[in-house]
């Protein structure tokens, strides 16, 4: 048996740390960028939020600022959009208000994928605490054999999450650009192309949790195989 924090599966997880750690970059260098450059409408993010929304008839959709950097989301539950750089006239604020406004649109034509993840979200939220909670009791109580698959179906879960995830944020981009063009709130290329870098690379940062939960699965598997061996 290997020592209780040590084994050589860990080490499958570090592509995906390498990879996430580059999409993070990737993401703040390109939000840092175009944070600077401003939208030629001179529509601050929350003003272009709004009128995307009633562009498409969502007037109960409420807009709201929110502290902290880069915390933009859309609530489904409360039908609330919360945009960080409300007051921002940057593509980048005004890329990332109206890629939260795509999902807001997935919401009102009821997106299957967006349902899905949403019922998926309360048991994903946990599952990779709660299954690493699970692999340290499993390696004390190592011929609990339920644990151990407790603790798979658990990170599978996670997995499933963040491939459904993928969908719903390239859709909630794609959307993004097509709303921006169509309402001539971002008509120039080059703005159309900017944004297009920033929203890119906040897809990137989805596809690199998705590779890290694959992975994390892997070394759960290859951890829980080489425990049962030991038995
Ligand atoms: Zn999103």
């Amino acid at each position: 048996m290997y020592g209780f924090f040590w084994h050589p599966a860990m080490l499958v997880v570090i592509p995906g740390l390498l990879l996430a750690l580059y999409a993070q970059y990737k993401v703040m260098s390109a939000y840092r960028k175009y944070s600077q450059v401003g939208a030629s409408t001179g529509m601050t993010a929350a003003q272009a939020a709004r009128r995307l929304l009633d562009r498409s008839g969502l007037y109960n959709v409420k807009v709201e600022a929110v502290p902290g950097h880069l915390s933009d989301h859309y609530d489904p539950r409360t039908k609330t959009l919360r945009i960080s750089a409300a007051e921002s006239t940057s593509l980048a604020a005004i890329g990332v208000a109206a890629h939260e406004a795509g999902h807001a649109l997935q919401d009102a034509e009821k997106y299957p994928m967006l349902a899905l993840r949403s019922a998926v979200v309360p048991i994903a939220q946990f599952a990779p605490p709660i299954g690493i909670i699970l692999f340290f009791v499993g390696l004390l109580f190592i011929h609990s054999q339920p644990l151990w698959t407790a603790g798979l179906i658990l990170f599978s879960a996670a997995l499933a999450f963040s491939l459904i995830t993928l969908p719903v944020e390239f859709d909630a981009s794609s959307r993004a650009i097509r709303v921006l063009r169509d309402s001539g709130i971002v008509v120039a290329q080059k703005e159309l192309d900017s944004i297009q870098t920033v929203l890119s690379a906040a897809a990137l940062t989805y596809v690199a949790a998705a590779i890290m939960s694959a992975l994390e699965l892997l070394q759960y598997f290859l951890m829980a195989r080489s425990a049962s061996n030991d038995r």
